[in-house]
């Protein structure tokens, strides 16, 4: 079936409007008959959804990323937490080691008065 482009004339509702018809017409009429608009709005939604789906495919792809970024992050975080962890062990360490020696010079020192 091939159409062809008419334009709506004056006994139409909607004239200047173009439409798809039946080629035959009027001699004949397999009543084949569409708006160009609705054709146009049918191709311009197609490429629409298109580009949708591919977005879509590409947030899936970010979201994605993110869930690894986020998992080495929470990896990091806890590296950094037991890191911390072990400087407060170790400065505490220190402390009790410095304290020590301070007062092992004093009892040296009164000691040999
Ligand atoms: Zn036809």
């Amino acid at each position: 079936m091939v159409a062809i482009r008419r334009v709506a004339g004056s006994r139409s509702a909607r004239q200047g409007h173009e439409f798809y018809g039946c080629r035959l017409w009027p001699r004949s009429d397999c009543k084949f008959f569409i708006w160009k608009q609705q054709v146009d709005v049918m191709f311009y939604d197609g490429g629409n959804s298109n580009i949708l789906k591919l977005k879509n495919k590409a947030l899936e792809m970010k979201i994605a990323n993110l869930e690894v970024e986020k998992m080495m992050l929470q990896e990091e975080n806890k590296t950094l937490k037991n890191k911390q962890a072990f400087c407060n062990v170790m400065s505490t360490k220190s402390f009790v080691v410095a304290l020590v020696t301070v007062l092992l010079a004093m009892y040296w020192y009164f000691a040999s008065q």
